[in-house]
């Protein structure tokens, strides 16, 4: 069976990153997505894990290559998904996360259908900014941009399939999970066992 591809999004700060890693660490058989970005690292970013950082001209090859899955520009900066571990990972059986924001997320939803798409939110607007604030690691003008580009991307989440409020880093977890796992319960990713069932249960 196919891993299946679950891209979480959104604002920063909500805790995505966060709950990611807390899902990894309670579940096998995950991989997180590590993205391209244009964007400086901070501290304790690790290259190749955090991100893949590349200036702005590496990220334009990255286009021309059409080595992404997606790409957007989010405050200034390229982001993108390489596309080539994400077609390693599935077909191995193995389910990919990761964190894009809304734009990327819906080209996704587009070139892949069966994708899943969920949307985290803050308990509140105000949590949301201490978060972003307690976190400290982005400018006061950067962080007024992102909260704006927050109330936009709001306005998007009608779009996803799935909405995960992170009020309790174990609750959102425990929601994530159970998400990744009804996936793999549909129908449609099952329907191969009931043909092998059959068989056992023909009459002789
Ligand atoms: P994002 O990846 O969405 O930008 P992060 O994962 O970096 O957000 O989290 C932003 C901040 O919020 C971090 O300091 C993190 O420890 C904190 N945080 C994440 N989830 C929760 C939660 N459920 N309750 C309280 N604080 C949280
Ligand atoms: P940050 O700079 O806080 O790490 O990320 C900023 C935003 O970029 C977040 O909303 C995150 O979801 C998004 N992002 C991270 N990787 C990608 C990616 O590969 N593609 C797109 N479109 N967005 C990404």
């Amino acid at each position: 069976m196919k891993g299946k591809l679950i891209v979480v999004s959104g604002p920063s700060g909500v805790g995505k990153n966060t709950l990611l890693n807390r899902v990894m660490e309670l579940r096998g058989n995950v991989q997180y997505s590590v993205s391209a970005t244009s964007r400086p690292m901070r501290p304790g970013e690790i290259d190749g894990k955090s991100y893949y950082f590349v200036s702005r001209e590496q990220f334009e090859d990255l286009i021309r290559d059409d080595a992404l899955l997606e790409y957007a520009e989010y405050v200034g900066n390229y982001y993108g998904t390489p596309i080539k571990p994400i077609l390693e990972a599935t077909q191995n059986g193995v389910d990919v996360v990761m964190d894009v924001e809304v734009v990327g997320a819906l080209k996704i939803k587009k070139r892949i259908p069966d994708a899943v798409l969920v949307f985290i939110l803050a308990p509140s607007f105000t949590v949301l900014k201490k978060r972003l604030e307690g976190r400290g690691d982005v400018s006061k003008e950067l962080m007024e941009q992102r909260l704006e580009r927050a109330k936009w991307e709001y306005s998007q989440a009608e779009h996803y399939d799935y909405l995960i409020v992170n009020d309790g880093l174990d609750k959102a977890a425990e929601e994530l999970m159970s998400v990744m796992q009804a996936e793999k319960c549909k129908t449609m990713e099952r329907i191969h066992l009931i043909k092998e069932e059959n068989e056992c249960f023909i009459p002789q």
